[in-house]
């Protein structure tokens, strides 16, 4: 009687013009949120776990959409990727935080600010931040770089010369995520890096998953041993911090220590 409906098919339609309808949202979100400057910058310290002193604070950010809400990264930043504005983002975040940091930078506060695997390949990167240290009066040295590990590991040629280029501006640079990518601890030695971060989801772990006692071991040990500082992500626990200092890792970042604020309240109102 009825012939078959391609309803699989119908379906498969309009699966795929929700997703069009989501990517067309998204774009014209993140358009009017760099055309307004709706994105604002939250900070949460890293801290030397031995006296809990601040070594220096990531930066953040989070995006008003037109609803007045603020969104978490996870939320646009997947979809700034699909479309190539996490570029402008990246940028935009770097020109508020130097602008920060040439506010905070006489209380002797370092700033961390991250950079997507795209923005590696940003050609004028470099000479963006050339000109807003210049532009801000920002202290380069106060400056650190993050870049996500799997993109340092999947592209390294071009790693290596963006950070090379960072730091011959007188930043420093640091791998996030550390042992979550294609961690091939090989190229640590060869990538111009002051830190590593160690991914938080071998920390959290660390009370009850054995697994995660011998990775975070072994990634301490080798970041050690090629004289880089490492970083614990998600210390949200103080039992963690004695696991810490026994793989001699000596500095933290997580709820427990200390979770991101909006800048006024961290540093004041400018
Ligand atoms: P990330 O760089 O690994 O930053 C750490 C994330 O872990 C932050 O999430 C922070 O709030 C969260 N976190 C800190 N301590 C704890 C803890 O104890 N427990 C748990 N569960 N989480 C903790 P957030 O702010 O949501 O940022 C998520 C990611 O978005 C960042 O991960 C980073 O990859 C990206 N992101 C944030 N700001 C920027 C930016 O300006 N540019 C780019 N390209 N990416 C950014
Ligand atoms: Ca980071
Ligand atoms: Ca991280
Ligand atoms: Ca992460």
């Amino acid at each position: 009687e009825n012939r078959a409906r391609p309803w699989h098919l119908l379906h498969a339609i309009d699966t795929v013009k929700d997703e069009l309808e989501q990517r067309v949202y998204w774009v014209d979100q993140l358009h009017q949120a760099l055309e307004g400057d709706t994105f604002e910058l939250m900070v949460q310290p890293i801290m030397r776990l031995a006296d809990r002193s601040v070594r220096h604070y990531e930066v953040l950010v989070r995006m008003r959409n037109t609803d007045q809400e603020l969104l978490m990264p996870g939320r646009f930043i997947p979809f700034a990727e699909h479309s190539g504005q996490i570029v402008q983002l990246d940028r935009w975040v770097l020109r508020a935080a130097l602008r920060l940091l040439k506010r905070v930078q006489a209380d002797g506060i370092s700033l961390a600010v991250n950079l997507s695997g795209q923005s590696l390949h940003d050609d004028g990167l470099t000479d963006y931040l050339t000109a807003e240290l210049q532009a801000s009066g920002a202290n380069p040295h106060q400056l650190i770089l993050e870049i996500t590990e799997t993109a340092a590991v999947t592209d390294f040629s071009t790693a290596r010369g963006v950070l090379q280029g960072i730091r011959e501006l007188g930043c420093r640079t640091a791998l996030d995520d550390f042992g979550v990518g294609f961690s091939s601890f090989h190229y640590l030695g060869q990538l111009p890096v002051d830190y590593i971060k160690i991914d938080g989801s071998f920390i959290r772990s660390l009370t009850h998953n054995d697994d995660s006692r011998v990775i975070v071991k072994a990634i301490a040990d080798i970041a050690a041993g090629f004289g880089k500082e490492a970083i614990a992500e998600f210390v949200d626990q103080e039992a963690l911090v004695p696991l810490l200092q026994d793989y001699r890792i000596a500095f933290g970042q997580g709820y427990h220590l200390g979770r991101p604020v909006p800048v006024a309240e961290a540093f004041g109102h400018g």
